[in-house]
């Protein structure tokens, strides 16, 4: 009598277990299930704007030079030519221009441009320094 009492007392068990049992399978996904869903295709990279140029433009963007920098003064530049110390420089001669100058690389008709005695920056077109020469014609 003890093992039919012991059975009924553990037969809820056993039923309660084989349904957890059950109810774990149902839940679990079958090994055929379908694939995750791909990995998202990779973002390409925005491209360049077609107007924008790689190479620099020359003395666009150079400071310019400081008249009382100390390569500037010991040179005589001035932004001005007319205010050249001709009493100092004899060479100077009215109509003595950077932009006139075998030295500016600067654009004719340009306010200012490079000069490879100041570089990193830029000359005013009409200024002038001791070390003028004549521009070949
Ligand atoms: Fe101007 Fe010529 Fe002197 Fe340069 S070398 S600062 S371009 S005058």
């Amino acid at each position: 009598m003890t093992t039919r009492r012991r059975f009924i007392e553990i037969l809820p068990l056993g039923a309660a277990a084989f349904l957890v049992a059950c109810s774990d399978k149902a839940a679990t996904p079958a090994p055929s299930a379908a694939p995750a869903a791909p990995p998202p295709a990779p973002v390409a990279a925005p491209a360049p704007a077609a107007t924008e140029s790689a190479a620099p433009v020359a003395g666009a963007s150079l400071p310019m030079v400081d008249e009382k920098d100390p390569v500037a003064v010991s040179l005589g530049y001035v932004a001005d030519a007319t205010r050249a110390d001709a009493a100092k420089y004899k060479t100077y001669a009215a109509g003595q221009i950077c932009g006139n100058c075998a030295l500016y690389t600067g654009k004719a008709g340009d306010a200012a441009g490079p000069c490879p005695l100041f570089a990193g920056r830029q000359v005013a077109a009409k200024g002038w320094c001791g070390s003028y020469a004549k521009k070949a014609a």
